[in-house]
C-alpha cells in the first residue's frame, strides 16, 4: 500500500525516533547512576552523561524536537507570521511538548489530535526518543548552526537580494576587479556563475561583499547598512571567546539589521510577504545559546558535514549507481 506524502513523512519521523531511542537507551541508567569514563589524562572517573546539546540543521532540528517544519521555531512558541520580526516568544519546554503529544494521542479522531498539535506547532510522534531522558530539555538543547543558518541561509539570501538590486553583470565586474590579496579568493568570473555554492565559498564571498557593493548603482545607504550589520553579526557570532560586551555587539548588529531590512522589500529585492523564514528568526537565540553552551565553534555542524564524504559520497561511488540507497546502507 502506498502512503500519502504526509503519512510517509510521519512514518519517517517515527522511524528516526525509534532508532534514536535504541541509540540513547544506555543514558537512562548512565545519567542517574554514572558510568566510568577514561579522561584525556588516562584517569578513570565517574561521569554522568546527559543530552545537553543537539547540533543539527533546521530540518533535523524540527524532526528531533517534533516541531512543525517551516511553521515555528524548535526553541520557542513564535508563530509562522512572526518569524521575520525581531521577537522571541516563550521558550518551549520538553515536559509540556510530551504532555501535548500524549493528549493528542488520546483523541479518538485524527482531526481532533491534529487540532491539539497545531496549536502548539507539534507533530504526532508518540514515542519521541527524549521522553524520559534524565535532565534533558530537547528544545533547550538545540544550538545555533553557523554553516546552515548563516553561510548557507542568510548569506545566500543576502547575495541574491544584492544581485537583484545591483545586477549580476555589475556585481560580477566588481568581484573581478578585486586586487589579489593573500588569503582571499579571487572570483575571476564573478559570483553569478557559481552553482551549488558551498559554505566555504560563501565565507570567501563575505570577505569581499561589502567592498564590492559600496557606491554600486542600486545599493543606497540602507542596503549598505543592512549588509554591514548582517556581516557584523556573522563575524561576531564566530568569536572564539565572548564577554557580555561582545554579546552586546552581537545583539546590536541584529537590532541594526532589523531596523534597515525593509529596504530590501521597498526596492523589490525581497517579496512583499516579508522575512518570515526560520533561519532569520534563529538569530534571536544566538546570544542566549552562547551564554549557556559556550562559543559557536563548540557546536558548528561544519565538522560533522565532513562525514558526508565518508558515509555518503564514498558509499555512492562504490555502488553501481542504480537503486543506490540500499547498496549505500549495506
Ligand atoms: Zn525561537
Amino acid at each position: 500500500m502506498d502512503l500519502s506524502a504526509d503519512s510517509a513523512c510521519l512514518a519517517h519521523a517515527q522511524l528516526f525516533h525509534h532508532a534514536m531511542r535504541i541509540i540513547t537507551t544506555s543514558l537512562h541508567t548512565a545519567s542517574p547512576n554514572g558510568i566510568e569514563l577514561i579522561g584525556g589524562d588516562g584517569a578513570v572517573r565517574l561521569g554522568f552523561p546527559v543530552v545537553a546539546v543537539y547540533a543539527a540543521d533546521y530540518p533535523e532540528q524540527a524532526l528531533v524536537t517534533c516541531t512543525r517544519y517551516m511553521q515555528t521555531c524548535p526553541k520557542c512558541f513564535v508563530s509562522r507570521d512572526e518569524l521575520g520580526e525581531h521577537v522571541i516568544q516563550e521558550p518551549r519546554n520538553q515536559k509540556e511538548s510530551s504532555r501535548t503529544i500524549h493528549h493528542a494521542c488520546q483523541q479518538s479522531a485524527r482531526a481532533c489530535a491534529d487540532a491539539v498539535l497545531k496549536d502548539h506547532g507539534l507533530n504526532l510522534i508518540p514515542d519521541a526518543f527524549w521522553i524520559g531522558l534524565p535532565h534533558c530539555n530537547i528544545h533547550d538543547a538545540i544550538t545555533p548552526d553557523i554553516l546552515h543558518q548563516l553561510y548557507q541561509g542568510l548569506v545566500r539570501h543576502l547575495c541574491s537580494w544584492l544581485q537583484t538590486l545591483i545586477g549580476d553583470a555589475e556585481l560580477d565586474a566588481r568581484f573581478k576587479r578585486m586586487p589579489r590579496v593573500h588569503g582571499v579568493r579571487l572570483f575571476s568570473k564573478g559570483i553569478s556563475c557559481l552553482t551549488q555554492v558551498s559554505g566555504p565559498e560563501h565565507r570567501e564571498i563575505c570577505k569581499q561583499l561589502l567592498g564590492c557593493i559600496v557606491d554600486a548603482p542600486g545599493a543606497p545607504a540602507g542596503v549598505i547598512r543592512a549588509t554591514c550589520s548582517l556581516l557584523d553579526f556573522l563575524e561576531i557570532a564566530q568569536y572564539r571567546s565572548h564577554t557580555e560586551a561582545t554579546l552586546g555587539y552581537l545583539v546590536d548588529a541584529l537590532d541594526r539589521f532589523h531596523s534597515d531590512k525593509d529596504v530590501f522589500i521597498n526596492l523589490g529585492a525581497r517579496s512583499p510577504e516579508g522575512f518570515n523564514f526560520e533561519k532569520l528568526h534563529s538569530l534571536e537565540h544566538y546570544a542566549d545559546s552562547i551564554r549557556r553552551f559556550g562559543t559557536t565553534d563548540n557546536y558548528n555542524t561544519e565538522a560533522s558535514e565532513r562525514l558526508h564524504i565518508d558515509y555518503t559520497k564514498d558509499a555512492y561511488r562504490a555502488s553501481n549507481k542504480k537503486e543506490f540507497l540500499e547498496q549505500m546502507t549495506r
